[in-house]
């Protein structure tokens, strides 16, 4: 018998069944890697395997919020950092492991556990009664995201989906774009809008056609949404496809000319706070330094900081800002918790850290005293807010954890300055939080 049941023995639910068995709470974690399944992913048998890169980004915690979360997660006794710092391999500032040992340390740790049972099965259903934690990952098996989709409503659960650019609000240059809708008649000014000359969008149309892609593994050959044609394919449609498409101008008077320029490129606001703005129909597969190249073209993006760049990939994730409570619970079915990047959040660090709370929210609620969440001044609440709440639904997509997704910070100040602030202010909500 087990308190919890914890599906997925990835980055997250490694690191929420180790805080729960800390806890005193028995553990069953079912993992189909190891039982002849595997992902078009992983490559071994062992939990928390990195399928990609052997970094955890930066380590920096006073100017990073990567870095800032590390640190937190090490306060609240994070098996994934612990086997990270054991393990980790020289990376100037930047925490990376040698992936192998990382992988089997945390295994180890988790089979050794005493409150843990590993178990080696694919899970086809979401679990009827019983306390449950989801976290199989971007890519959950077909069977059991069928029964995902099923509980949480047909179109909710994302798949295999194209993402666009998103920038942070104060890199944008407000001079030189403007705040508008189209036929704009002064009450509504939902979008950021910046207006390209002829000449600057045949340029940036040549850019598109001729800007290095990333080449796409087979595994990637998966069914996309429709309507989410990377704007470079749109592009090669012809030199005109992106005028009368995302890029369309009309309705769109420059305050400058009181005319439509000849392209517009829409920016829409992605977080409650408005400290982050999507590039509208931009989700395409241009190498990264490519599309930092590219985008800061675009007039009143030419030092355009991106919180994310565009990516394509098979990404199974769920509109967690509409589904989930704030301790990451399915409202429609509270006995199932969601952790991982199938919640949205993007990356292993992230992952595990959604895992880690995921964990002892559980914890809490089986200890029968509620825990509050971090409060959003800490990069784990900050991420934790965005992802249950605070973004907005419509236009959910995969995050990782960035100072755009903090509380601002009042006042003009040098950015320098502003980061330090933030880590700051954080440690001092962390420290507040947990002596309560
Ligand atoms: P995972 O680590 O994927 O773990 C999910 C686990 O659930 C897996 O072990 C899987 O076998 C298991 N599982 C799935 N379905 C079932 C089922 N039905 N029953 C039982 N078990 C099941 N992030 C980075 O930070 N850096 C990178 O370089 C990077 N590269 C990536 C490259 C690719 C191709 C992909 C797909 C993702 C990449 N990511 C990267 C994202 C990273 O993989 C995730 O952020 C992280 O692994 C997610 O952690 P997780 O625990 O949510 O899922």
């Amino acid at each position: 018998t087990h308190d919890v049941h914890i599906i997925g023995g990835g980055l997250a639910g490694s690191e929420a069944a180790w805080q729960l068995a800390e806890a005193g709470f028995k553990v069953k974690l079912s993992e189909m890697r190891g039982s002849g399944e595997m992902t078009p992913a992983h490559q071994t048998d062992g939990l928390a395997e990195l399928v990609c890169s052997n970094s955890f980004r930066s380590d920096d915690a006073t100017s990073n919020a990567v870095g800032l979360i590390h640190q937190e997660m090490r306060t609240l006794g994070s098996l994934i950092l612990r086997e990270a710092d054991v393990h980790k391999v020289p990376a100037g500032s930047a925490l990376a492991v040698d992936r192998d040992r990382f992988s089997e340390g945390v295994t180890d740790s988790l089979i050794a556990h005493p409150n843990i049972t590993v178990v080696r099965e694919r899970v086809d259903a979401l679990p009827e009664t019983g306390m449950t934690i989801v976290a199989t990952g971007p890519l959950t098996a077909p069977a059991l995201a069928e029964t995902i989709g099923t509980a949480t409503g047909k179109d909710a659960l994302a798949f295999f989906d194209a993402i666009a650019p998103i920038v942070h609000f104060d890199s944008i240059d407000m001079e030189t774009a403007w705040m508008a809708s189209r036929w704009d008649k002064g009450d509504t000014k939902d979008y950021i809008n910046c207006p390209m000359t002829k000449d600057e969008y045949l340029a940036f149309h040549t850019g598109l056609i001729d800007g290095e892609k990333t080449e796409f593994k087979e595994w990637e050959d998966v069914p996309y949404f429709e309507g989410c044609m990377p704007i470079e394919v749109a592009a090669s449609r012809g030199v005109d496809t992106l005028r009368y498409g995302p890029m369309k101008p009309v309705g769109l008077d420059d305050p400058r000319t009181g005319r439509w320029p000849y392209a517009v490129v829409q920016l829409r606001q992605d977080n409650a706070s408005a400290t982050l703005w999507n590039i509208v129909g931009f989700q395409t597969k241009l190498k990264h330094s490519e599309q930092v190249r590219l985008f800061r073209t675009i007039p009143g993006l030419q030092n355009a900081e991106f919180a994310r760049l565009g990516g394509l990939h098979r990404n199974t994730f769920i509109r967690s800002p509409e589904l989930l409570d704030p301790t990451l619970r399915l409202k429609a079915r509270p006995n199932i918790r969601f952790a991982g990047q199938i919640t949205g959040c993007e990356g292993y660090v992230e992952s595990a850290a959604i895992g880690l709370l995921a964990g002892r929210f559980a914890a809490a609620e089986l200890g029968g005293a509620a825990m509050p969440p971090p409060p959003v001044e800490t990069a784990l609440g900050a991420l934790l807010h965005h992802i249950t709440g605070a973004a907005v639904a419509e236009t959910y997509q995969p995050m990782n954890v960035n100072f755009g997704l903090f509380p601002p910070i009042a006042g003009r100040t040098k950015k320098a300055d502003r980061k330090k602030m933030y880590t700051d202010r954080a440690r001092d909500a962390l420290t507040a939080w947990m002596a309560a």
